[in-house]
Order: C-alpha cells, then structure tokens, then sequence
C-alpha cells in the first residue's frame, strides 16, 4: 500500500442543521491523483472544502482530518498554513486582475518574500509545472485576463503551485473549458504526481478513468465506494456504484 497523503476518519458536514455528508472515511495515496464522483448534490465539493478548512465559515464540520499526524480539523490548527500545505483550484479561472507574474507569486507575496531572485525563480518553476510557461514567458507583466480561459486555469495552478503545496484539491477544474484545454490540464496533472498529491472532483467519467488512479463514489452524502480508478469502472462491488457508473441516476 503506498503512503497516506491525507487521512479523514468519519467526516460528517453540516450547513446549519442540514447534515449533508455523515460518516466519511478514506486514505487519500500520496502522489497519486484521486477523484470524488458522484451525482450532484451528493456532497463532493462540501468533502473538498473540508479537507483545507474551507468550509470554516459556512458549515459545521466533525472529524478526523490528518496531515502528517496533525489532525488539522482541530480549532487550534493554524488555517493559514493547511491551506499553504494543501492548496485549491476552483471549478472557474479565477485570475486576479494582475500581471500574469504578480498573479503566480501572489501567495509568496502574502508571505512576506521580497527577494527578486526568488521571486522570478519561482514564477518560472511554477509556470513550467503547470505546463504555462513557454505560451506566457514573453508576456509575463501583460494582464492575466488577456489569457484565454485554459490558460487562465493553468495559471491559477501554478498560482497555487508557487507556495509549493503538498496537496492539491480540484473542484471539477476543467468543466469550464474546452477539449483541448481539458486535455492539457490532464496532461499537466499526471506530471504534478511526482511532486505531490492530488484531489479532484469530477463530474466527467472519462476525465476520471483518464486521469485518476482512485475513485471514490459519493451518494447522498456517503461514500459508497473507494478503490483503485479501474476496479471502481470495471468491477464496482457496490450496486449503487454500478447503477451510477450505468447512468441510472445523475
Ligand atoms: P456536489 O459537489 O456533489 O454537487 P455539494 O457538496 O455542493 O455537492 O452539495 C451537497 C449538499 O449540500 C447539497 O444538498 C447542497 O444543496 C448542499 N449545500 C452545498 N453548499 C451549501 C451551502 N453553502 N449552504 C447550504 N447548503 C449547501
Ligand atoms: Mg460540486
């Protein structure tokens, strides 16, 4: 079995007195890519946002969330370092009004880090990574919404790359875009294995056979089945599963 990334034990979701997730539990394989299926509504996007404290503000959340032996949902856990370690990209291109260089380094600026050097290193690195840099490196102080809306994705993973996350969490992150630009962030995750650990939801089977090595299948908030991406599609041992997977709901 290889190494646990990220470990939640019995998460359960509440948004007031609306329970939406209950009893939760899964190992999340470091540098591999996971994805979280299901129909809509049954409580992807809410286990997501759990497992960087997202939903701090909006839901009540009980569980285990462990980190290198750190339960991170604890109150007394430092938020802004979870979210450092375990980034998120959204399902939208969410660039900020910047340059295509203030918006990559705009974590490490919130940082405190000055230094130029370090600066345009990192802004390279994380551009190469999120496979961005040979369209934009002539172009690095134009306006980030001058990008198309598959590059403005990848820039926002190298933005979330460029503070150098162990983890990162996806929500459904190619839906908005087009085949090619869809294939290219495919493309672009399986690289980012090596260095880390990645999450994603999806709503889009053959982006998660393509791309996941494991599957979980969410339904009406529970997780009915977890396993390795091939077994999930071809052998599912849930009949939920399999009336999913044949598209008898959703
Ligand atoms: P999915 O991502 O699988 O479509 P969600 O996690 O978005 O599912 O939603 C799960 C359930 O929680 C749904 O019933 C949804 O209506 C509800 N929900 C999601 N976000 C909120 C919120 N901010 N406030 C209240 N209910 C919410
Ligand atoms: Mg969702």
């Amino acid at each position: 079995m290889e190494k646990t990334a990220l470990e939640v034990k019995n998460l359960a979701v509440a948004y007031g007195t609306k329970k939406v997730v209950e009893q939760v539990s899964l190992k999340f394989p470091a540098h591999q890519i996971t994805a979280l299926i299901g129909a809509s509504g049954s409580g992807k996007s809410t286990v997501l946002r759990s497992l960087n404290r997202m939903n701090d503000d909006l839901a009540t959340v009980t569980g285990e969330i462990n980190f290198h032996g750190i339960d991170i949902n604890q109150p007394k856990a430092n938020v802004y370092r979870v979210r450092q370690q375990i980034g998120m990209v959204f399902q939208q291109p969410t660039p900020f009004p910047l340059s295509i260089y203030e918006n990559v380094i705009y974590g490490l600026r919130l940082a405190g880090e000055k230094d130029r050097q370090v600066l345009d290193a990192r802004v390279e690195e994380s551009l190469r990574q999120a496979a961005l840099w040979n369209e934009v490196k002539d172009q690095l102080n134009s306006s980030a919404l001058a990008l198309s809306g598959g590059q403005q994705q990848r820039l926002c993973i190298a933005r979330t790359l460029a503070v150098r996350p162990e983890i990162i969490l996806m929500d459904e992150p190619t839906s908005a875009l087009d085949p090619v630009s869809t294939s290219q962030i495919e493309d672009t995750l399986v690289q980012l294995k090596e260095q880390l650990t990645i999450i994603m939801v999806t709503h889009n089977m053959q982006q998660a056979s393509r791309s996941a090595d494991w599957t979980a299948f969410m339904h009406q908030g529970h997780l009915v089945e977890f396993n390795k991406t091939a077994e999930i599609f071809m052998n599912p041992q849930e009949q939920q599963t399999a009336d999913y997977l044949s598209g008898k709901f959703g």
